[in-house]
């Protein structure tokens, strides 16, 4: 196994998730903290995208991070502006360490909609 550090720059896969069988990417909006998830367009047909203003972050593929599989929405229904990375991840998980009203750091109807609205 690699350490962080062996990583080849430009490598690192997108920060997605799989839940029902489904990929869904955890990202950032412009409201509030909470990590939010967003399910594959191929789900919903004709909604492909991508925000046009997504700056890829340092260090992941950019042929994935360029591929515009995505609905422009999450499963909450805001538009989202940027995949969250995971340095961002870990940095709310930790911070959750410290209080427990914060650890939940992903957006719970997002959740919820992943648990009922997936087929
Ligand atoms: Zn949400």
């Amino acid at each position: 196994m690699r350490t962080p550090q062996q990583l080849i720059p430009g490598s690192l896969p997108l920060n997605e998730v799989t839940f029902g069988g489904h990929p869904l990417l955890r990202v950032e909006t412009s409201i509030g903290p909470r990590l939010h998830l967003v399910p594959p367009a191929s789900l919903y047909p004709g909604t492909a995208g991508r925000p046009a203003a997504w700056i890829p972050p340092e260090g992941y593929d950019r042929r994935q991070v360029r591929d515009a599989r995505w609905t422009p929405r999450t499963m909450c229904g805001l538009r989202w502006s940027a995949m969250a990375t995971h340095a961002a991840e870990i940095a709310r998980a930790a911070a959750g360490d410290d209080d427990p009203a914060r650890g939940d750091y992903v957006c719970p109807a997002c959740a919820f909609y992943a648990l009922t609205e997936l087929p």
